[in-house]
């Protein structure tokens, strides 16, 4: 068996990767597990040093790595240049952070002497998404290795060559060998990795139904798991908001990475009396993207991941206009030479419960806009769901702004007036069907540790 790399601007094949046999990931796992017995054992200061390191090559190598993203999965280079300086600096957050956070803390008790010391656990799997090749790696990998513990790579099988860039970076910045492996197989094999007695948790960042099926795998034989699952997102504006702002904003939230994004904006959730003049700002915003070849300095919008996905995205445009949604921009597949995988920015208006939209997450460039009654009506309608990544709210009056982010919707991180954005000193996560467990931040170090109990009578 074979995985394929192929681009999506024009169906051609990049490259095919010679799947590992089972034999193959099993001595993967045992051998990620050896060199774990040594590095468990190395000091602060030189895993600081590796992450320093990565950190460096990274900045070195960030327009090979750029353009090894466009040409798998379609990300125009100047978002890849930046995903990759993101990665760079959570790297250096946890090299600089990470011994404070995983410092022993005593604790006074009836002991001579008590404390809790936060213990690596060992080989960790990674099941890892396309849509931020190298971002959503990293935010699991630099806490990892800072709290001494080894990865195991399972990429999405189209970015099979970021997922190899990877592992010649952790090589290259002088860490030890094998103390991170990339597994290539399809997720059809993944079971017998997490089933493996060495591999002691999983984290995945994908889809809800993928979160369900690792998590039930994991559950059944007690391995910790952190899920980072779908959403979609809901930008509230309110009638006192900036509407220039909201609707730039709120373009620049649904088109990030071409709208392929957890964390994208997706339900913009609209109080009826600023509907029209924000629905008018929000179009010539989304209009004015360009879509064209990632490669290409100019380019907003390049290509969704795959071809497949993007026939799946229209389907859903199309059983939404069905269903009574009025589709105000886009809605086509634009005339691209090539098998391609381009869509065009759309919008649909006049969202109803019992739409497909209502519901479900849009992964692509498709932005919904639901009417709101008043403020109430829109906080109803947001937490009218079964996800609970991020969310957002425009409006003047920073009180109400505050008492709605902090109180009142359903989600792991709420912004004011802004984007919903990963944060490396900031904990990343949802709730309900969007997952759990936290990544970045103190709280993402401290998901996979032994956080043991010392006491001494
Ligand atoms: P996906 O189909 O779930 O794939 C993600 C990863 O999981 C891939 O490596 C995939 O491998 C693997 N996988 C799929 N089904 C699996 C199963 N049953 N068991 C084990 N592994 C499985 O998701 P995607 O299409 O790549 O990404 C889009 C989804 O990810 C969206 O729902 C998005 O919201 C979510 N996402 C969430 C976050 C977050 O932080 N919360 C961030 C990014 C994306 P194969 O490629 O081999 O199938």
């Amino acid at each position: 068996m074979s995985i394929s790399s192929i681009n999506p601007v024009n169906g051609e094949l990049i490259q095919e990767y010679p799947a590992d046999t089972v034999n193959q990931l099993r001595e993967k796992v045992e051998l990620t597990h050896q060199s774990w017995l040594d590095y468990r054992k190395t000091s602060w200061q030189t895993r600081s040093a590796g992450l320093d390191r990565m950190a460096e090559l990274l900045l070195e190598r960030k327009q090979d790595l750029a353009r090894l993203m466009a040409l798998e999965m379609g990300k125009p280079l100047k978002d890849g240049v930046a995903e990759i300086e993101k990665c760079a600096a959570v790297c250096q957050y946890y090299a600089a952070q990470g011994e404070g956070f995983l410092k022993d803390e005593t604790v006074e008790t009836a002991a001579g002497k008590s404390y809790v010391t936060f213990q690596p656990i060992g080989v960790v799997l990674a099941i890892m998404p396309w849509n931020f090749p190298f971002w959503q790696l990293f935010r699991f990998l630099a806490p990892a290795l800072m709290a001494g513990n080894a990865g195991l790579l399972k990429h999405a099988s189209n970015v099979t060559g970021c997922a190899l860039a990877i592992s010649a970076l952790v090589e290259d910045a002088g860490f030890p060998e094998n103390i991170f492996n990339v597994l290539i197989t399809s997720s059809k094999y993944i079971q017998e990795v997490i089933a493996h007695p060495l591999v002691k948790a999983v984290t995945l960042t994908g889809s809800t139904a993928a979160g369900m099926s690792v998590a039930e795998q994991s559950g059944k034989l007690l391995k910790k798991t952190v899920l980072e699952l779908g959403g979609s997102d809901p930008y509230l504006v309110l009638a006192d908001a900036d509407i220039e702002l909201a609707a730039k904003v709120c373009a620049e939230a649904r088109l990030i990475n071409n709208g392929q994004s957890c964390i994208a904006a997706k339900r913009f959730i609209v109080v009826k009396e600023v509907e029209e003049e924000f629905t008018t700002l929000f179009r010539s915003h989304m209009a004015a993207k360009k879509t064209g070849d990632p490669l290409l300095a100019g380019t907003d919008l390049g290509p969704m991941a795959r071809a497949d996905l993007r026939d799946e995205l229209h389907g859903q445009v199309q059983e939404c206009i069905s269903q009574g949604a009025k589709c105000i921009l886009g809605g086509n597949i634009p005339d691209f030479p090539g098998d391609h995988a381009f869509y065009e920015p759309t919008i649909l208006s006049g969202i109803k419960p019992g739409m497909l939209v209502y519901k479900e997450e849009i992964f692509g460039p498709v932005a919904a806009i639901f009417t709101a009654i008043d403020t109430d009506d829109a906080v109803r309608i947001a937490n009218d769901t079964n996800f609970g990544l991020g969310a957002a709210v425009f409006t003047r009056n920073a009180a109400l702004a505050e008492d709605i982010a902090r109180n009142q919707l359903q989600a792991g991180s709420c912004f004011v007036n802004t984007n919903v954005k990963s944060d490396p000193k900031l904990p990343f996560g949802g709730i309900n069907q969007s997952g759990y467990g936290r990544e970045l931040g103190l709280y993402g170090i401290r998901e996979f540790v032994n956080i043991k109990t010392v006491f001494i009578q």
